[in-house]
């Protein structure tokens, strides 16, 4: 039964600690401005989520295909909950 390898894939990176990349630095994919290849398994998409709030992007994010979490040094920030410093240029 190979049907197995896609969950398998999913759950490889489940609990795993996330790892902290640029979001600048990655590999656009698609007709999106955010959405990034993952560069952990290299076919997965990183959606990037925002703060249904504020519409803010959010520093949290997980690949889609092998679940692997990122932490994205550049964007939201660990003031992301609570006083976001208005940071644009
Ligand atoms: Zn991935």
């Amino acid at each position: 039964m190979t049907r197995e390898k896609d969950d398998k894939l999913a759950a490889i990176n489940v609990g795993r600690p996330s790892i902290t990349v640029r979001h600048a630095g990655l590999e656009r994919v698609g007709n999106g401005r955010f959405k990034s290849l993952c560069p952990s398994c290299g076919k997965g998409v990183l959606p990037v989520r925002r703060d249904p709030a504020t519409l803010e992007l959010l520093a949290e994010d997980s690949c889609l295909l092998c679940s692997q979490r990122f932490s994205y040094s550049d964007l939201g920030g660990p003031s992301s909950k609570g006083h976001a410093p208005p940071r644009r240029s």
